[in-house]
């Protein structure tokens, strides 16, 4: 069986912000399915990027002195730099100014311009510069912008519009057959609701492009236009894979990948993927990714996170604080993928104390200290006694655990994967606590039974390693490696690869150093 096809995208960061945890948080989500899909074998497609243009960029460029080209290039190094430090494992990274997304844009603006879809009107508005978003006067708190309370200024010019309203019906009629069809294209729930209810309310045309500046992808048929910046960055999705370009390489690339199956989104930019997005491709008579996903917002004490209310850390100081692998495991474990979550050090302290060092770790490091001192550091040989019911127990949990995982991955629960795996790992600490293999050791006529408990256990600990490896995948190698097993990042079956049993006896095991050292409470 060919692999199948899995395309994946974060949203395309602006870049007059550098990387925060907001960006990093959605960053290592779509990471871990994108890994754990790999492990399935199907052939991923990982998209992130840049969105490089509007007057924003235009503007911050001129106050730095630079072009907003060089602005961009100064920029984009911080995204890649925190995203290899993050260990993302992203197959491409888009920035809005490369001559591929240029080209995809002009051509779908063409092709809506050609099928009638736009028109020539005037627009009056209030824009916030910083959101780069039109509001009504009605619309305005004080006189200033809705959604960040900065001023606005007046806007009047002729733009090119789309016929968005016609889109209504339509889109209404596509959330309820995907409803129907039991994949919903808006996820999760709470956001479907919404947003049904705001496109039930009617929808308005919207102008896509503007002449007030010029830091933008030139509308083709229109001298002086260039396209709104939301939605030159929604087109994102469809360039990078191909769209747009004469080449027939990129097109099959077009034709493999979309549709996307999914984008994750910050619920605040919902709108614009669940209603503008899929309007524009039924314009263009492309097929509609399979869904959207909207996560809710960090908290920090109750408060969204943001730079000016100086409670933002970067992601490279957590990761240098705590680990790479712990941060991830935090952010995924801790808070409810698509749900608003607070975020601590308390609890992210806790958390790498308790399930990492504690459970995990510790797992680790007790039980391949006893294979050393009881088996000279190789895999003991379990064929000598028979399975126990104890035995068979921690089989079954490592037995349920693909399926387990694998249906709260397909519902982006992060925390029910862990969870799920987290199981295996706490019956193996029990069973070793209950089997106690230090008393098995004092006699030789317990020795088979001391295989048989260390080889359950070491067995169980290599399918532990396999569940943890989307989240976590420098510690699950290393797992692999200290058992002497192979490139944990190679597996294209996990399924397979979870059979019990295959650990081979005879393996050299290494102690090594803790794998997550315990976080000193106080000093934090
Ligand atoms: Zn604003």
């Amino acid at each position: 069986m060919s692999p199948k096809p899995f395309y994946l995208t974060t949203p395309i960061y602006y870049v007059n912000s550098v990387p925060h945890l907001g960006t990093a948080y959605t960053t290592i989500a779509a990471d871990a399915l994108a890994r754990y899909r790999r492990m399935t074998g199907d052939d991923v497609f990982f998209l992130t990027g840049l969105d490089e243009h509007g007057q924003k960029v235009a503007q911050a460029a001129d106050e730095h002195g630079m072009s907003p080209q060089e602005w961009c290039d100064s920029i984009a190094p911080r995204f890649l730099e925190t995203w290899e430090l993050l260990d993302i494992s992203n197959d491409d990274f888009i920035r809005t100014t490369q001559e591929r997304h240029k080209r995809g844009v002009q051509a779908f603006w063409t092709k809506l311009h050609d099928e009638g879809y736009l028109y020539k009107g005037a627009y009056e508005g209030w824009y916030c510069v910083p959101d780069e978003t039109f509001h009504a006067e009605d619309q305005l708190v004080d006189g200033k912008c809705p959604g960040c309370g900065r001023d606005v200024e007046f806007i009047r010019e002729e733009n090119w519009f789309f016929k968005l309203s016609e889109f209504a019906q339509p889109l209404l009629e596509f959330y309820a057959t995907r409803e129907a069809e039991g994949r919903p294209f808006i996820r999760p729930e709470t956001r479907r609701n919404e947003v049904v209810s705001f496109v039930e309310g009617g929808l308005k045309d919207l102008s896509i492009s503007r002449t007030t500046f010029s830091w933008g992808v030139p509308l083709p048929f229109a001298d002086n236009h260039v396209t709104y910046v939301w939605i030159d960055a929604l087109l994102n999705y469809i360039t990078a894979v191909g769209y747009g370009s004469d080449d027939p390489a990129d097109a099959a690339r077009f034709e493999r990948y979309w549709p996307a199956q999914v984008h994750f989104v910050g619920k605040d930019i919902i709108r614009f993927h669940c209603v503008i997005w899929p309007a524009m491709l039924m314009a263009a008579g492309l097929p509609l990714p399979d869904s959207v996903f909207a996560h809710g917002f960090l908290l920090t004490k109750g408060e969204k996170m943001s730079k000016s209310k100086g409670n933002a850390v970067s992601p490279a100081e957590l990761a240098a604080r705590f680990g790479v692998d712990a941060y991830r495991y935090y952010f995924l474990r801790d808070v409810q993928f698509g749900a608003d979550g607070s975020i601590s050090m308390e609890a992210m302290v806790q958390r790498i104390n308790g399930d990492l060092a504690n459970d995990w770790g510790n797992l680790c490091s007790r039980l391949f200290n006893m294979v050393g001192k009881y088996f000279d550091g190789r895999v003991p040989d379990a064929n000598g006694a028979g399975e126990e019911e104890a035995d068979a127990a921690v089989r079954a949990v490592a037995d349920s655990l693909p399926a387990r995982y694998e249906a709260a991955m397909t519902a982006f629960d992060y925390a029910g994967a862990l969870e799920a795996t987290w199981d295996l790992i706490k019956a193996t600490n029990r069973y070793i606590e209950e089997s106690a293999p230090w008393n098995l050791a004092k006699s030789d006529e317990t020795r088979a039974r001391l295989a048989a408990v260390l080889y359950t256990a070491l067995e169980a600990v290599r399918v532990a390693a396999l569940f943890c490896a989307p989240v976590m995948p420098r510690t699950s190698a290393e797992v692999w490696r200290r058992m002497s097993l192979g490139d944990i990042g190679a597996v294209t079956d996990i399924e397979a690869a979870a059979k019990w049993g295959q650990l081979p006896s005879d393996n050299p095991v290494e102690k090594g150093d803790p794998l997550f050292p315990r976080i000193d409470k106080d000093a934090e």
